[in-house]
């Protein structure tokens, strides 16, 4: 079994270990010997060995290239031999265990230093099956073999594997050769892989911890913003970051100073130094000792250098002002369409910030700027340097493209399906439009809302999802049931654009305290811009209620509101799911014909022109009034059927009771019906008759007391001419009675 071993040829076992120390320097050769006894001890005695190889003949640390044999070297006593070679016979490798020169001998005191007594002084070799050939497995072995070997007591000397060591001087006294074994497989030490586990992870431990000394303090003095505007030589301004090398500017720091000679007159350059960073250069600040050492100099703050370093690649990292999060706003990849886009990360530790810096070789900052980083679908810019603003809110691609020339029309396949989620209601179709139009061009937030009411499959999934998302952007297009929303309420308001509320479910006319929270909260979503925010355990802050609003109810008589309602416009009930009308293309087809005609509609969008007049107006339609009609009582109802001539609403309401004098009532009140329906004005006793009918069915009201209740709801009765007769009653307007 053969083994590799360093052997120094300036060695001379003739001369003193003094004169040797001065010659093992050089002369150091790798030679392949065979693994016996004999060789081992003459080796020991007779030579200058090392188990390390090194790349020329200089034996020193910068000069190792791999360690063939492992040298230990027990010194100081704690190893005695019966405890080595016990230890020797339960390795699974070969190995010899030799005595250095100072064996059982008391060292002379020499200099002060203390008389030794005499001790054990022992070496071991143990060749591997193959070299440890990288700085970062030498190092591991060392640190494992010293845990390992050092767990009780510090027996083997530490620097035991120091790359330049070598033996030399031993002695045969102790002489204990193993050679039936292995070489040693050194990767399949027991515990060497835990080991190296745990040592990992106290490295990233150590790494998050901050070290004890303080750090130095960032100098921000002496510096210039970019975004700062000074006075060039052509006497406008202009914002630092735009000018070009070698521009003559009024110095920003003592410029419009009256103490100069001349204020205001130019005396200072806008320049790149030789590593290209922009620095000003003031004549002034010179004079007066002022700038970086009093030589005139300015150089760009640090925020602003760290800033550029990352636009210059793309990228950009700070901290939320208000949340204290690190972000990264990076340009996301779409893994299905690979469509880039630019898109924020919160960041999950330091760590994975300077990580993202070393991906894009920009240097770790002193410290992150702090940017107020709030979703602002009002403000259009992205990031606002003077302002320290970045927009959460990114616009999608369909807001960016520029606009065609020709005028675009609603495109035919969104048109239709809008058209159905409205019921085909033209009214509340071209209001809906108008006020998306409005939201899409001056991305103010709504103060009314749409309430779309259906059953399933109307198709305001499909609108919401492939229209509304797609345009103003998925992360701040929300769908929620009405509950979790009331839940979610703050986050909601302040993160989305757009929200849909899906089983809306409010009675705005209630006195129940748990409709009124309800209420009470719709109310503030679809008006209040300002919010008051509350997190767990943190201080409360101002928000911006950002979110504009979408209803939509599945059931009938789910929401009702008061009569003087000014927030909801109301789509009629579609009764009818989308893909049972005869244009229906399919539901993967659809959302294909969607998408194409998807750019053409916002630019129909953002053409659009605005009736900026009924924006913030409510529109009052049939459906609405339906809704409204679920509030009233009763005889609220009635005097509005009056008022607005609404014979239907009569015929409907005066039903055939059962009982004793059913049918008789019945018809009487339908003839009565019949019969003031004839002319454009009642008398205040028919009218008295046909309220007791409809309104006190078994319960009949006197006339006085009639008179009452219809003070407030219909003029005042006066006396009048009907049929001939002059009798007290008012005018009626019955509605379009030709037709009915
Ligand atoms: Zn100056």
């Amino acid at each position: 079994m053969n083994f590799k071993l360093s052997v120094c040829k300036n060695y001379d076992p003739t001369k003193t270990k003094a004169y040797n120390n001065n010659k093992v320097a050089y002369g150091w050769e790798v030679q392949d010997l065979s693994w016996n006894r004999n060789k081992l001890v003459k080796l020991t005695t007779q030579c200058g060995i090392s188990g390390n190889e090194f790349i020329t003949g200089h034996k020193t640390k910068d000069n190792w290239k791999a360690t063939h044999v492992l040298m230990y070297d027990f010194d100081n006593g704690l190893m005695t031999i019966d405890m080595l070679v016990d230890l020797q016979k339960r390795w699974t490798y070969n190995s010899y265990v030799f005595s250095s020169q100072n064996h059982q001998r008391q060292k002379i005191a020499t200099g002060g230093k203390k008389v030794e007594a005499a001790h054990d002084r022992l070496r071991v070799l143990i060749p591997l099956a193959y070299p440890i050939e990288t700085a970062a497995d030498h190092a591991l072995i060392e640190a494992f073999l010293l845990h390992t070997i050092n767990k009780d007591s510090e027996y083997i000397d530490k620097t035991f594997m120091h790359m330049h060591r070598y033996f030399a001087h031993g002695t045969a006294e102790v002489s204990s050769f193993v050679g039936n074994k292995e070489m040693l497989d050194w990767k399949m030490l027991p515990g060497l892989s835990t080991f190296k586990q745990k040592l990992e992870k106290d490295k990233e431990k150590k790494a998050n911890e901050t070290r004890g000394r303080k750090k130095k303090v960032v100098n921000i003095n002496n510096t210039f913003r970019i975004h700062w505007s000074v006075k060039t030589k052509s006497g406008k301004k202009q914002v630092l970051k735009d000018l070009k090398e070698k521009t003559e500017i009024l110095c920003p720091n003592c410029g419009d100073d009256p103490n100069r000679g001349t204020p205001g007159a130019i005396n200072a350059v806008f320049d790149f130094n030789e590593y290209g960073k922009a620095f000003i250069y003031c004549s002034s600040c010179e004079s007066r000792g002022a700038g970086v050492s009093g030589k005139g100099i300015y150089n760009m703050h640090p925020e602003d250098r760290f800033i550029q370093s990352c636009l210059e690649r793309d990228f950009i990292l700070f901290r939320d002002a208000e949340h204290g999060d690190l972000v990264s706003g990076v340009h996301k990849i779409d893994p299905m369409s690979g469509e880039r886009s630019w898109g924020y990360r919160k960041m999950y530790s330091v760590l994975q910030a300077y990580e993202v810096l070393a991906m894009n070789g920009v240097p770790k900052p002193d410290f992150f700027p702090h940017f107020n980083f709030d979703l602002r679908f009002d403000i259009k810019d992205t990031i606002t340097f003077e302002r320290q603003f970045i927009n959460k809110y990114v616009p999608s691609k369909y807001l960016q493209e520029p606009l065609p020339k020709k005028a675009v029309g609603m495109p035919k396949y969104i048109g239709k399906v809008l058209n159905h989620v409205m019921a085909g209601d033209p009214d509340i179709i071209k209001h809906y439009v108008n006020d998306l139009a409005d939201l899409i061009q001056t991305r103010r937030k709504r103060r009314t809302a749409f309430l779309l009411q259906g059953t399933e499959g109307t198709g305001k999934g499909l609108w919401f999802n492939r229209v509304l998302k797609p345009l103003i952007g998925r992360d701040y297009c929300n769908e929620m049931d009405q509950g979790p929303f009331i839940n979610n309420f703050n986050s909601s308001l302040e993160n989305n654009v757009l929200t849909l509320v899906n089983e809306c479910r409010a009675n705005f006319t209630s006195n129940r305290s748990a409709d009124g929270a309800i209420v009470e909260k719709i109310k503030i979503a679809v008006s209040d811009s300002d919010l008051e925010i509350e997190r767990k355990g943190k201080d409360r802050y101002n928000g911006k209620n950002n979110c504009s609003f979408m209803f939509a109810s599945n059931r009938l008589k789910a929401v009702v509101l008061p009569l003087g309602d000014r927030r909801f416009n109301v789509a009629p009930r579609q009764e009818n799911r989308i893909e049972f009308t005869d244009w229906w293309p399919g539901g993967n087809e659809i959302e294909r014909l969607m998408d194409k005609e998807l750019q053409e509609f916002t630019f129909f969008l953002r053409t659009y022109k605005v009736d900026k007049k009924s924006i913030g107006m409510v529109i009052q339609n049939r459906a609405k009034e339906i809704i409204q009609s679920l509030s009233m009582t009763n005889a609220e109802e009635f005097f509005l059927a009056i008022k607005n001539g609404d014979h239907v609403w009569m015929e409907e309401n005066i039903q055939e009771r059962s009982g004793y004098r059913g049918e008789d009532d019945f018809l009487d009140a339908r003839n009565l019906l019949t019969e003031v329906k004839k002319y454009d004005k009642i008398s205040k006793v028919n009218l008295c008759k046909l309220y007791n009918y409809i309104v006190h069915p078994g319960k009949p009201v006197t006339m006085s007391s009639f008179g009452k209740s219809a003070a407030g709801h219909l003029p005042e009765f006066k006396p009048v001419r009907i049929n001939g007769r002059v009798e007290r009653g008012i005018t009626v307007d019955w509605q379009d009675i030709s037709a009915a």
